[in-house]
């Protein structure tokens, strides 16, 4: 690392949006306590003009090299100097169409297709838009001014210092200067934005563009709720006068948690009254209180170096769900974490192509679709595990002793632990450094021994591994008396293998109570499984644990331990299961395992699953009612997609109806949308197709634009299949691309003909924005490889030769199909 500490950037910038060009001028102040002759700063795709050292009233020219392999800009001093030294950057650059740097997004209003640029740097892309020691611990003041055509509004971190007109149509704009703070959360844009203020607290504005504003004020009201919470939770007021939550209609990631001007896709944070659906209305709640938990985690605190980025997100997570329970207690949203985050992330971590929490590799770590659920949902099952182990008020203690003591500075994981061990005198530390710094997770095997429970440990892979891994795992068990009563017993398992006590009068045990614990349960009991069953059936069991139990069993079905047989035969204890997130989670799994498995096996699971969700819908009702929950009408969209697509007639016919209401142009209810689209497309010809292309065409409403685009992907027909395809190519905006390929390659009767379209078309499916390719390439490889798999692993073995690009997704995107081809056998 230079020696040297940034102090302050001033930047100036100054785009054309006409041309989609910008120039810039970036004076970078910083101070170098010894004597250095050059400067090395991260430039990529900007052009300088000139270099020059500013001294008081003297300006000196500098000479300077760029290296566009290392990213670099060097720039060299007329002599060696120390102290606080000042360089004045003059440079030019392009705004791109790439969803990275300073870029373009368009948008028609009235009619009239027109442009705003924004910014989005995250992780290493603040060099695009200015020269930079671009690396999260670096971090500086920003001071930034902007000028822009004068009927334009301009936003930035800061809040609006001053405004003056300037000759030729132009204003400048000069905004407050930020606190010391990382480049990668810089932000700033320009365009026809305007404002909704929130009503209680003012410094929260939606910011949306014209004709938008009536779907702003949800998300303003959430916003202010996320932020009351924050600033009381974290005891840490919120530095900033304002929070801007923008809406941008061209964005590759979901949102970006920039300090006082977070930018989001439009469908997560604008609510559109008749076509938000309530699963939709949840994550918008959720996406915005894991945006403003950055504001402290991330922003306030930054991680000290690109690996320690669970720091961020992990906690953005946790607290995505934390606030919006706080809020919606009746949405049940943590039953949605373990279903989203627990159960996907344990899905993805049983994988042998994983990695720890703290990702190696530092300066490379990027945010995709191999080390999200690692970072973000594994990262945040962790930090619940350690709740429920310290207590909440230790946790709430120790976030706040941890973020007071690292404020406007940088911190890595032990700083994390040690403040949890401070404040609640527990070894916290040895326990996180096993789930933080190695991959992977246990199973536990437990048998009974007469009175004695032995609890064994061993790393979970689907495929078989030889690991000596070992966890120290806080266990927590439920036991049942003869008697009928229950007891809890909590041990910290830090062997291999453990003995524990438990009463004779014990006839059933269940490991891993509620599931706060991040591992699998496996037992080697049949009797007590029997016994769990039962508890099932009678519900003796909370949803969690229902859940939990089914979903560890399928898990064995996919490492060859158990088969689809035993599973579907222990599903019978569901029979009268009513709740949200064990059928979310049964419904799921039975589509995962039809999705691979031969004819007769699917057939018996779609005959099975007809069945049951068509009881399960007429006990629910097929049309949404008002006042209920939002789980059921979750549960409804998803199992009236399913029940339909496995060919149950009512269902379809439901569905038909529907879908005949809204091609004549009628409403019907938000939260069935989707799954009405959906069948409505795989019953559908050419003429309902159609219909899709001149919805989207005409719609303004990303909500309704991103249901089309699933809806798109569930034809049945051939030749409609492969009008997907094409129009993803040719029509789709880049930014969603992926929609329409993740719903086909779920679409049994479009994955033969995936791979094919993949290869002819490779040259274009790769120029989709990096993220996105990752996913295309996640949904298609594990299961439109199925028949043809020695072909598509010869395909990767080439292609990894000469290209690094997705080399992480593929791999695990291979071993995914690995498993998949065993499951068949
Ligand atoms: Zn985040």
């Amino acid at each position: 690392m230079q020696p040297i500490t940034p102090i302050n950037y001033r930047l100036h910038i100054e785009p054309d949006l006409a041309n989609f060009r910008f120039t810039g001028k970036c004076e970078f102040l910083f101070d170098a306590p010894k004597a250095v002759a050059e400067v090395a700063l991260n430039i990529l795709d900007i052009t300088i003009r000139r270099c020059r050292l500013r001294q008081s009233d003297n300006c000196a020219e500098c000479t300077f090299k760029e290296n566009s392999e290392n990213e670099e800009l060097v720039v060299f001093l007329p002599a060696p100097m120390a102290g606080k030294i000042k360089l004045e950057i003059e440079y030019q650059g392009l705004i791109n169409d790439e969803m990275a740097g300073f870029y373009r997004s368009s948008y028609t209003h009235n009619g009239i297709a027109k442009h705003i640029a924004v910014t989005q740097f995250e992780e290493s892309d603040a060099r695009r838009a200015f020269p930079c020691i671009d690396h999260p611990a670096r971090k500086a003041a920003f001071d930034i001014i902007m000028d822009i055509d004068k009927d334009l509004t301009a936003i930035s971190n800061g809040a609006i210092k001053q405004e003056e007109i300037l000759g030729s149509g132009k204003k400048r704009v000069t905004f407050e200067q930020t606190p010391k703070m990382s480049t990668y959360l810089v932000f700033f844009g320009v365009g026809e934005f305007e404002f909704t203020q929130d009503e209680k607290d003012s410094r929260v504005r939606v910011v949306t563009l014209p004709g938008m504003k009536k779907f702003a004020r949800f998300g303003a009201a959430f916003g202010r709720d996320s932020l009351a919470f924050s600033e009381s939770y974290y005891a840490i007021d919120y530095p900033l006068p304002k929070m801007d939550l923008i809406a941008i209609p061209d964005f590759a990631f979901g949102a970006m948690e920039n300090w006082g001007a977070i930018t989001f896709r439009e469908n997560l944070l604008l609510h559109y009254p008749q076509m938000t659906s309530k699963s939709g209305e949840e994550r918008i709640c959720e996406v915005i209180a894991h945006e403003i938990a950055h504001q402290w985690f991330g922003n306030l605190v930054t991680p000290s170096d690109w690996r320690y980025l669970w720091l961020n997100e992990s906690f953005a997570t946790y607290f995505g769900f934390g606030v919006v329970d706080h809020y919606y207690p009746q949405w049940e949203t943590w039953q949605k974490f373990l279903l989203n985050q627990t159960g996907s992330s344990l899905v993805r971590d049983a994988l042998h192509e994983t990695f720890a929490i703290e990702i190696p590799g530092g300066e490379h770590v990027v945010i995709n679709a191999s080390t999200a659920p690692i970072i973000y949902s594994k990262g945040g099952s962790i930090l619940r595990q350690i709740e429920g182990y310290i207590g909440d008020d230790n946790f709430q203690k120790g976030l706040q002793h941890y973020l007071k003591t690292y404020e406007y500075g940088c911190a890595s994981s032990h700083h994390l632990w040690e403040a949890f061990e401070t404040v609640s005198h527990l070894p916290v530390s040895a326990m996180m450094k096993s789930w933080i710094e190695q991959p992977g997770f246990p199973m536990i095997r437990v048998e009974r021994q007469g009175h004695r429970l032995k609890l064994t440990q061993q790393r979970f892979t689907y495929l078989p591994n030889q690991s000596d891994q070992k966890w120290i795992v806080p266990v927590t068990l439920s036991l049942w008396a003869e008697s009928g009563a229950t007891r809890k017993l909590n041990v910290l398992l830090d062997e291999v293998e453990q003995t524990i006590e438990i009463d004779e009068d014990i006839v059933a045990y269940k490991v891993n109570d509620r599931q706060t614990g991040f591992y699998r349960v496996q037992y080697n009991d049949p009797g007590n499984i029997d016994e769990l069953g039962r508890r099932v059936r009678q519900k003796a069991l909370p949803p969690e644990d229902r859940w939990g139990l089914q979903n560890d069993m399928y898990a064995l079905v996919k490492s060859g331990e158990a088969t689809l047989d035993e599973y579907l035969e222990f599903l019978t204890y569901y029979d009268r299961e009513d709740a949200y997130l064990p059928l979310a989670s049964i419904a799921e799994n039975l589509y995962a395992a039809y999705l691979v498995m031969d004819a007769d096996r699917r057939q018996k699971i779609a005959s099975l699953a007809a069945a049951r969700f068509e009881s399960l819908l007429a006990q629910i009702g097929y049309a949404p009612s008002s006042g209920e929950a939002h789980p059921m009408s979750m549960l409804r969209d998803q199992l009236l997609w399913d029940a339909a697509l496995y060919g149950s007639e009512p269902a379809l016919n439901f569905a038909r109806s529907q879908f005949t209401v809204l091609m004549n142009g009628d409403a019907i209810h938000p939260d069935i949308i989707k799954s009405v689209m959906q069948a409505g497309a795989l019953a559908g010809d050419d003429r309902v197709f159609d219909w899709f292309e001149r919805r989207l065409r005409d719609s303004q409403i990303e909500h309704e634009r991103m249901n089309i685009l699933t809806a798109i992907g569930c034809f049945k027909d051939e030749g409609l299949i492969k009008r997907t395809q094409q129009y993803v190519l040719d029509t789709v905006p880049a930014r969603n691309k992926f929609v329409p390929v993740v719903a086909l390659a779920a679409n049994p009767h479009a994955l033969a003909l995936m791979w094919d379209w993949y290869v002819a078309n490779l040259d274009r499916i790769e120029q989709f924005h990096p993220l996105l390719y990752e996913r295309v390439l996640a949904a298609i490889v594990p299961v439109a490889g199925i028949r043809r798999a020695d072909e598509v692993t010869a395909f990767f073995g080439d292609y990894l030769k000469r290209t690094d690009k997705a080399r992480d997704v593929i791999k695990l995107s291979l071993e995914r199909l690995e498993i998949n081809l065993r499951m068949r056998i």
